[in-house]
């Protein structure tokens, strides 16, 4: 099988800068189990985290966002506020399959996460790449 384009590996390290939780309308998607993990994390029962910090969209429980400036409902002063038991959809950032499907996603992405290609990143390799995308 060909190797993909990034087989020599990809500069990211992050800043913790937060702009990838904020700045456009957008999902973070959160399974059953991330919902039991983050209502236990904030103790409060799962009802009242799935109706005070998530909406269906399309069928599919999303974290709410500030409708003003799109600030991800756990952002708080740029950090996120669950960051141990985050979902995994930003766990795993920026290593998405449509991130990384061709080098002009991967440098749009880079556009928007200034982690991307850091002078500070360093270079992660392909196998540490493939195991984020799983
Ligand atoms: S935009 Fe990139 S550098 Fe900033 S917090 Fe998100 S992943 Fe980290
Ligand atoms: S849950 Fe945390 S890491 Fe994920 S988008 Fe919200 S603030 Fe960002």
């Amino acid at each position: 099988m060909s190797q993909p384009w990034y087989k020599d590996g990809l500069r990211f390290k992050c800043t913790g800068c937060g702009d990838c939780c904020t700045g456009a309308p957008g999902y973070v998607w959160v399974s059953d189990e991330e919902v039991t993990a983050i209502a236990e994390h904030l103790k409060i029962s799962e009802a009242e985290f799935i109706k005070e910090y998530t909406h269906l969209i399309q069928g599919k429980r999303s974290l709410k966002e500030d409708a003003g400036n799109y600030d991800c409902i756990f952002l708080k002063e740029r950090r996120c506020d669950i960051y141990s038991v985050r979902p995994k959809q930003c766990r795993t950032f920026p290593w998405w399959l449509e991130n990384v499907k061709n080098r002009k996603a991967w440098e749009e992405t880079a556009s928007r996460c200034e982690g991307i290609n850091h002078p500070d990143a360093p270079l992660i390799t392909l196998g540490e790449i493939q195991k984020g995308l799983d």
